[in-house]
């Protein structure tokens, strides 16, 4: 009887890629997929089994990592192996919404698999590192029976609850301030360079900024927590005139203000429902409310 741990991973863009290595690393059987058959010739190589299609991939192993773009990626891909999905696992590392992650969890479930949803907050040079991590979510009997299979992936595993959304909600918690945080730093850049000076000439002042934020996140948390929103340490009107003097030097230096202007808007929109006294943290109640829906 073959004891040898087995797994498929469809999907091998630089994550699928670094996961398939990864178990392959620990000595699993490896069996791939890819819609670009040429990206599993590095696995191959160092052993793992190219599916010659995509349910035959599905069929050869109970556990089923995905690794795609996205969600409709995933239907694209398992449509020819529908047939043969009764009795899989299926852990969606692929990033979407909430909203589609719970339909997948349906879909699944109607075709006789399981989905567990992951959520993976590490680059493809960190898969199969100790430190790094991964959001689950969905049944929780199904994660436990593939802990050990899903901390190859990821040494750590962060599991949030039955429901197939969350994992998905947490990694977009993380994004929403990833995405805009490297925006602001693209912004910074391009003011930088507008200016005479280079990425090289400002990095470590943008680290040390960015390495202020951990401070700040833990101090809001607890006021924030205990509904405390005055404006004692800071003010939403100071913060009004600091964004507008970031908008105003971008706009003097001749880059583009699109994301300077979103933040003034947001604290204008403070400012507007009388908040000028309170702190910052009062924007969050405000940012409830959307203006309108963006798509
Ligand atoms: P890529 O988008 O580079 O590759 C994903 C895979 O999806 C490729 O194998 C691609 O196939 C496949 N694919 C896309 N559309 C289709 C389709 N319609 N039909 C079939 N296959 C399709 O993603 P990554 O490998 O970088 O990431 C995978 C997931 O992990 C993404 O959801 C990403 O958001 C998330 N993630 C990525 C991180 C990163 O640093 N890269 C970090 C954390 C999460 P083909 O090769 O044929 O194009």
């Amino acid at each position: 009887m073959n004891n040898t741990p087995s797994v498929t991973v469809i999907g091998l863009g630089p994550m699928g890629q670094a996961m398939a290595g990864a178990f392959l690393d620990r000595g699993y059987d490896v069996t791939v997929w890819n819609r670009t058959p040429s990206r599993a010739d590095a696995l191959v190589e160092r052993g793992a089994v190219r599916a010659p299609d995509v349910a035959q991939a599905v069929a050869a192993n109970e556990l089923v990592i995905l690794s795609l773009t996205d969600y409709d990626a995933m239907y694209a891909t398992l449509a020819p192996a529908e047939q043969v999905l009764s009795g899989r696992t299926l852990v969606n590392l692929s990033s979407d919404t909430p909203e589609k992650a719970r339909a997948a969890a349906l879909w699944a479930r109607e075709r006789g698999a399981v989905q567990l949803t992951g959520g993976v907050t590490v680059p493809p040079y960190e898969i199969g590192t100790p430190d790094s991590a991964t959001f689950y979510s969905g049944p929780r009997e199904v994660f436990e029976l593939h802990r050990n299979a899903l901390e190859v992936i990821t040494g750590r595993t962060d599991y949030r609850g039955e429901d197939p959304g969350l994992a998905a909600l947490m990694y977009q918690i993380g994004m929403v301030m990833f995405w805009t945080a490297m925006a602001g730093y693209w912004q910074a850049i391009a003011l930088a360079e507008a200016n005479g000076m280079s990425a090289a000439d400002i990095v470590q002042h943008a680290v040390e900024t960015a390495g202020s934020l951990p401070g700040f996140f833990s101090f809001y948390a607890d006021r924030i927590e205990a509904g405390q929103h005055s404006g004692d340490v800071d003010r939403l009107a100071m913060g009004m005139a600091s964004v507008e003097h970031v908008l105003h030097t971008n706009t003097d230096a001749g880059v583009d203000v699109t994301l300077p202007a979103a933040v003034a808007a947001v604290f204008r929109k403070g400012m507007d429902a009388g908040h000028a006294a309170d702190s910052t943290s009062t924007l969050i109640r405000l940012l409830q409310t959307p203006v309108a829906a963006a798509r």
